[in-house]
């Protein structure tokens, strides 16, 4: 904007300066065509008269009330000279004086030729309407004949005149500053000139005494005239200066102002880029906050506040119907771990490009990280509808994933939760269907589950049983119990295996069935896990240093998944054998199958390890896992621990007596011995001796039982005799002592 006002202002000027210069151009030629030789050399000997009575100023002081005090008018006589040029020589001769004169005083003050060209050019203009005004009334004054009459009507024109001059003069120069300065014309007038304003009277009233002295011709006239003019001649010339000086001051604060505005325009282009910049990068912070980089989906932040939206929708309008399912991809680490992180990118691009095609175009689905998704559908017309997505994503998801060149499958776990329980945030109901989700994959592999109010309860105990279990380790509320592992061809006792229990102050014994899933998910089980085989240690080295003939007694300590995937497992591993001083020969870990699958490289690698410390290991679970092989074979395993899930039922069923004899017969082709577990019954045992299993736990010999009980079977000196000799449990400790004095005679 103020760029605009400096064009402008430059333009003004520029067109001042043409029309003054063609004036005084056109004034040149008429003084040198039309005025005769003696009138020309007349105006040339003025001309230095002229400069030197522009430089001589005479000092008016200001009253009080017209300004602060310490300013002062000045006058020039230039004014009036000019004025009296015009009289005498006319329009021509006037400009000229003017043009030349005002150049001249203002190239004193400023050097820049513009400015020098515009005063020259102002004043010639100012002549030029002031001889106007003054032929206009000397034209109706020469109406008159006599003398008086045509020296009033001078001095009336002279009047006009000056009148005129001073108008145009400070005219022009207020209209330049006021197109600088983004004034009004007045208020510059006002501000600059105002004071000046009455400076025609003495130039008018110093031109008629100058006509009136050169026309009578008088040493009367030159008597008053004489001190007058030389009061005149005493001042300096300050008039012109005055307005040089304002034309300086202005020009340089129009200079200061238009490097301002450079440095504004520079300062403003600065700060855009700035904002622009800013922008860029919110936008791509609002990418990174709300959208999952991998897949471009909507990541949880933006889920969550779609949702929110959602359930205002639905507080409003009761048959608003909609649904969330939490989707979870089942053993997606497997991928991972087995193709590769790549490959596992690859698989969850590819898997959410899936559950979009089975989607509405009105239903929003994200990713939350990891292998979780979620997806919104809106404005559902029962659960029906939810399932019917559940079920189409599933199916979509049974063709195999090219990825790369490999091609792999994948399965997922859904869960439901529908609005119509009457959600106040989202952070509940994501909650519920990711509970729907748990129950899914508890279920197994590609399952769906809705979220009922019974899974809400069964939540909150969870809950509950994860704070529990926290207070558990402090309060040191675990209990090992050992269950007898007998060798199925002498029937004598092998060892034991050490299950732990949980001494509830409330709930009394809890079974690891309803803590150990807790403890695995929340990490627990790793502090348990050591406490435990630490506790076994402790106590069969004690019972082995009882008897030299109790010392090839084994221990079977559980380890969790958690505790295979420590870095530091074989060292924990290695200070509790050291600590308890407990034979590592004597000692078999016990790690479930499915486990050991998981991760078969590392744990191949792990396994070796282990053995090199001397520890037996065992596959717990044998059967349930899907073990390949190749692995078993490379695995320095010692024992394959038969699940109880065969053993119990291979008596009835003959499908699971020939995995039980496949189990048997694998094992011994690989140098394993096989421990059979959950026998129950005298037909499996007798089918199992048969089958040449060396090993047998289960209800059928003895629960696992308390340390103390244990300690009762370890006395017990002769074999076990094959049939029904279980152990009552719940023994006090009377028949405890009883039952051990009779085991050690
Ligand atoms: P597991 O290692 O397979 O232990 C054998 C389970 O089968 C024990 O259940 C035992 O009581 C049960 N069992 C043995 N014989 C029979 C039988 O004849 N009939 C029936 N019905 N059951 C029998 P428990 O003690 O409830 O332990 C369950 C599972 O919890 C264990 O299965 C093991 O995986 C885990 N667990 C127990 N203690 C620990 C531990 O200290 N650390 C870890 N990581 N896991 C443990
Ligand atoms: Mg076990
Ligand atoms: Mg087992």
């Amino acid at each position: 904007m103020k760029a605009v006002k400096v064009k402008k202002a430059r333009l003004f000027q520029k067109a001042v300066i043409a029309s003054g210069t063609l004036l005084w151009l056109f004034a040149t030629i008429g003084v040198l065509t039309s005025y005769t030789s003696r009138d020309q050399e007349i105006l040339l000997a003025l001309l230095p008269l002229t400069i030197v009575v522009g430089f001589l100023p005479i000092r008016f002081p200001l009253p009080a009330s017209w300004s602060s005090g310490n300013e002062n008018i000045n006058f020039t006589l230039i004014d009036a000279f000019v004025l009296i040029v015009a009289v005498w020589y006319g329009i021509s001769g006037a400009v000229v004086i003017a043009g030349i004169e005002a150049f001249t005083s203002s190239r004193r003050l400023v050097r820049r030729f513009s400015s020098n060209l515009f005063s020259s050019a102002m004043m010639s203009l100012a002549a030029g309407a002031a001889y106007l005004g003054l032929n206009a009334v000397l034209h109706y004054g020469s109406q008159g004949s006599n003398r008086s009459s045509k020296f009033s009507s001078v001095a009336i024109g002279l009047l006009i005149a000056s009148v005129i001059q001073v108008s145009v003069n400070w005219g022009l120069l207020s209209t330049l500053l006021a197109l600088r300065n983004k004034n009004s014309i007045l208020r510059e007038w006002k501000e600059n000139f105002f004071c000046s304003a009455p400076m025609f009277l003495p130039t008018c009233v110093v031109a008629s005494l100058m006509y009136f002295a050169l026309q009578q011709d008088s040493l009367v006239m030159l008597a008053i005239g004489g001190p007058i003019l030389a009061a005149i001649y005493l001042g300096h010339n300050k008039y012109r200066a005055t307005a040089d000086k304002i034309t300086k001051a202005e020009r340089e604060r129009a200079e200061q102002a238009e490097q301002h505005v450079r440095e504004l325009d520079n300062y403003i282009a600065e700060q855009e880029r700035i904002s622009r910049a800013l922008e860029e990068t919110k936008e791509h912070f609002r990418h990174a906050a709300f959208h999952d980089s991998l897949t471009g989906l909507p990541n949880r932040a933006m889920f969550s506040e779609l949702l929110m939206a959602e359930i205002e929708v639905a507080k409003h309008r009761a048959d608003h119907l909609f649904a969330v399912l939490f989707i979870d991809l089942d053993r997606f680490k497997n991928i991972n771990d087995s193709l590769g992180h790549a490959h596992g990118d690859l698989l969850l691009a590819a898997f959410a490009q899936r559950i979009e095609g089975c989607l509405r175009p009105i239903d929003t689905l994200a990713r939350f990280g990891g292998d979780e998704f979620a997806v919104l559908l809106n404005g559902i017309k029962d659960s029906g509808d939810a399932i019917r997505i559940a079920e189409s994503i599933q199916q979509e998801l049974k063709l195999p994933f090219m990825l790369d060149k490999n091609s792999a499958f994948s399965t997922a776990s859904i869960g439901i939760a529908l609005s119509a329980t009457g959600y106040e945030h989202s952070d509940d109901i994501l909650r519920d269907a990711d509970t729907a989700m748990y129950r899914a994959k508890e279920k197994g592999r590609a399952q769906y589950e809705m979220f009922d109010k019974a899974m809400h309860v069964h939540a909150v105990s969870r809950l509950r049983l994860e704070n529990d279990l926290r207070h558990a380790i402090e309060n040191q509320e675990f209990l090992v119990y050992y269950q007898p592992i007998l060798s199925l061809e002498s029937g004598r006792l092998s060892g034991f295996e050490a299950l732990v229990r949980w001494q509830h102050p409330e709930r009394g014994l809890v079974s690891p069935a309803d803590f150990i899933p807790v403890a695995e998910e929340t990490g627990l089980i790793v502090p348990i896990g050591w406490w435990v085989l630490e506790e076994a240690c402790r106590q069969m080295r004690d019972w082995q240093s009882q008897s030299s003939s109790y010392r090839s007694l084994t221990l079977s300590v559980n380890l969790s998944s958690r505790q295979v995937a420590q870095p530091d497992l074989v060292e924990r591993v290695e200070q509790i054998l050291e600590k308890t001083e407990f034979d590592p020969y004597c000692l078999k870990l016990e790690i479930t199958e499915s486990v050991v699958m998981e991760n078969a490289e590392a744990a191949a690698k792990m396994f070796k390890r282990l053995r090199s410390l001397g520890v037996q290991l065992s596959i717990d679970d044998f059967g349930t896992g899907y073990s390949s092989l190749s692995y078993l074979h490379r695995f320095a395993v010692n024992y394959l621990k038969i699940d109880r899930s065969f053993v119990s039922k291979m008596v009835e069923s003959n499908e699971n007596y020939e995995i039980v004899r496949t189990i048997v017969m694998l094992a011994k082709k690989l140098g394993m011995e096989v421990i059979a577990e959950g026998i129950e019954t005298e037909e499996q045992l007798s089918k199992l001796r048969n089958l040449k299993c060396e090993y047998g736990q289960g209800f059928l010999f003895s629960k696992p039982v308390t340390k103390e009980l244990a300690q009762a079977f370890i006395l017990r000196k002769e074999p076990w005799v094959m049939s029904l000799m279980t152990l009552e449990t719940n023994l006090d400790q009377e028949d405890i002592k009883l039952l051990s004095n009779a085991y050690s005679m």
